[in-house]
């Protein structure tokens, strides 16, 4: 039997109802020729309808970047630099998009993609998750060390592609415009000095695939979110203007900082050097420390902007109990509040918390569990207690399990 044409791009076979056209050594069918189009005139019309009625992030350049950073600091504690760091680079980054669409232009502006740097818990998810949500564009988390090239069993780099479009819910239009985080990028290389482990041949493929769409390329996304099939009908989505920031913590690029710089005396011994603050070190990162980690020097030259993150300390930690909008404090005095009961940290009872916190080493993500357990007995048994007013947690709540202090109604004047 003669064996039939396919569409080159999505491996549709040419039958009654697929129509291939002929190329020279590849073939298109008519529904890849109807998605392109679309793309094309979409793409054209986003960057130039300055206008559009709905909510996107150009509609959004409006703020500057203290704006940005103002909005930010309503949800993320601390973390000054990064904070700035961020707010010019998103600012820059829908200007450039504004730029580029201009005919006019007298120079096309380079794309500069984030890496946040901060170990866990610092706040990198977040950061990445607020500037969307102040944007009002969409976005979409991956976490590196679960995607795999093409080919192999895990989830495609396409993918990521995918819940972002599923996250503008299917506007393709919008979500080019969108934000994509890649968490752990720092465990794609894997590379070691030592010579036993060797080098995580699939990590390397996955920076390639992620370097092209960090590049820009026109991504042909399978709907489904499976691997590519014949009859499948791709969405393209050009990633020119997805913004993306990859985070890590590269444990360990302090001593490589410190070494690179001669803050750490020879040898083993280094009790002696003069050591700088470890956030001044953070700042000192420069993308030859991140190629140590085994990141291909493509890859990290796509990632012109470092935003470095500092530990969070006691302080920050309390801070981050108490004031941001959403603070996990206010979170469970709301709820108290429905049952009519006033709910009271003492200043002991939030530091006790946060050195909590601290001694974990797990930033900020360690704090709701410790209140969780903290809260659990009491949000257990209070409600059943109709005439409690008032409920005051204190340190020895926190670090004994005992009884809050609670005020009944009665007993107040
Ligand atoms: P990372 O991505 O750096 O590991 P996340 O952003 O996921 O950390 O933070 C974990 C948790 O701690 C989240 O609930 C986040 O809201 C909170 N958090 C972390 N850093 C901060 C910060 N600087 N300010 C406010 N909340 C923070």
């Amino acid at each position: 039997m003669a064996e039939k044409n396919e569409c080159s791009y999505c491996g549709a076979v040419e039958s009654d109802e697929i129509m291939l056209f002929r190329g020279e050594n590849c073939f298109i069918c008519d529904s890849c020729v109807e998605f392109i189009y679309n793309m094309i005139k979409n793409h054209k019309i986003v960057p130039t309808t300055m206008d559009v009625d709905r909510p996107s992030a150009i509609h959004n350049l409006k703020l500057t970047p203290r704006e940005i950073y103002d909005k930010l600091s309503e949800y993320v504690v601390g973390q000054d630099y990064a904070k700035k760091v961020l707010a010019v680079a998103v600012y820059n980054h829908y200007k450039r998009i504004q730029n580029n669409a201009n005919k006019n232009k007298d120079v096309e502006i380079d794309k500069s993609n984030v890496l946040l740097i901060g170990s866990t818990g610092s706040g990198k998810t977040l950061f990445a998750r607020t500037l969307a949500q102040i944007l009002n564009v969409p976005f979409a988390i991956a976490d590196a060390t679960t995607l795999t090239q093409a080919g192999y069993v895990g989830e495609d780099v396409e993918n990521v592609l995918l819940r972002l479009i599923q996250a503008a819910d299917y506007d393709v239009e919008l979500a080019q415009n969108g934000i994509i985080y890649i968490d752990e990028i720092d465990k794609l290389g894997r590379k070691s000095d030592n010579p036993s482990i060797t080098r995580d041949v699939s990590g390397e493929g996955v920076q390639q695939a992620l370097l092209k769409i960090l590049e820009g390329t026109v991504a042909n996304v399978p709907p489904g979110g499976g691997r590519k099939h014949p009859h499948q009908e791709f969405i393209p989505i050009d990633t020119t203007n997805i913004l993306f920031i990859c985070g890590g913590s590269f444990e360990g690029i302090t001593d490589v900082v410190n070494a690179r710089i001669g803050q750490k005396s020879i040898g083993f011994n280094d009790s002696f050097a003069t050591k700088l603050d470890d956030s001044e070190v953070y700042r000192k990162i420069t993308h030859e420390d991140i190629k140590k980690f085994g990141i291909i020097p493509e890859l990290v030259g796509r990632l012109p902007v470092i935003a470095p993150l500092h530990t969070l300390s006691v302080k920050n930690l309390m801070e981050i109990l108490r004031e941001p909008r959403n603070a996990i404090i206010k979170q469970y005095q709301s709820m108290f509040n429905m049952d009519d009961v006033e709910l009271i940290f003492t200043e002991e009872a939030v530091m006790a918390i946060a050195e909590k916190a601290e001694i974990q080493k797990t930033g900020a993500r360690g704090l709701r569990s410790i209140i969780e357990n903290v809260m659990l007995e009491i949000m257990f048994d209070l409600p059943s207690e109709k005439d409690i007013e008032r409920c005051i947690i204190t340190k020895d709540v926190v670090l004994n399990g005992s009884q809050p202090d609670k005020i009944r109604k009665k007993n107040l004047a």
